[in-house]
């Protein structure tokens, strides 16, 4: 069985990957279709982000696709940038320029303060029926610096209080364990097992 990333972000193919190698999936990338449209990441909740992604990509591509949307909301920014998360410094912004963004904006806001969360919701898509949502939170707080060399996005400035690290000081399959995104694809593993079991079925009584 095929599964489709519909993302281009190569860190957050990394992590997917990673997380359902076992499965036994072919899983392929947007890299793959260079004629796929481009979806406009217009909706104002990561749910709905997520599932015009899958959606759309899906559609295009005849596949069992997957989406991920994550958004971070910051307590002390009144949740934002939440779902704006990917342009909260501008348009062509860097995961440098929206770290920096957020320690300036949050300078001299005390630690018990700063609390924070990723929110990532996954959409799967299955063209021949309908579309399956799940998602992953992960509580936290930023720091004050950048802190580490693994991940990518706001992992140097979201630290993980329990294990008192910022992300990006966790390997990938250490963040996997215990971030948003682990969360969501711990759920969405269960439903692609599902899929993989309702296809070996179908092929089976043929
Ligand atoms: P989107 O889901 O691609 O819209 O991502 C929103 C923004 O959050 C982007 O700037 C990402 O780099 C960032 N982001 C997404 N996932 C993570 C993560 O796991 N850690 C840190 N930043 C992330």
């Amino acid at each position: 069985m095929e599964l489709v990333l519909a993302t281009g972000n190569r860190d957050k193919q990394q992590e997917i990957k990673a997380f359902l190698q076992d499965l036994g999936l072919t899983i392929r990338t947007l890299d793959e279709f260079s004629a796929a449209p481009v979806v406009i990441e217009d909706g104002e909740t990561c749910q709905a982000n997520a599932g015009k992604k899958a959606r759309e990509i899906a559609l295009y591509t005849g596949a069992l696709t997957l989406a991920d949307d994550t958004g971070l909301e910051v307590d002390a920014l009144g949740g934002r940038p939440g779902v704006f998360a990917a342009r909260y410094a501008g348009d062509h912004a860097t995961y440098a320029d929206n770290c920096r963004k957020l320690l300036d904006e949050l300078r001299g806001v005390p630690a018990d303060q700063r609390g924070a969360r990723f929110l990532t919701v996954m959409a799967i898509a299955d063209p021949a029926s309908s579309v399956e949502f799940v998602e992953g939170v992960l509580q936290g707080r930023i720091g004050d610096h950048c802190s580490g060399a693994h991940g990518f996005g706001y992992d140097p400035v979201f630290i993980v209080p329990a294990l008192g690290k910022t992300l990006a000081e966790l390997t990938l399959d250490r963040k996997n364990q215990i971030s948003h995104r682990g969360q969501a694809l711990a759920k969405a593993k269960d439903v692609l097992k599902r899929k993989l079991e309702e296809t070996s079925g179908r092929s089976a009584a043929r």
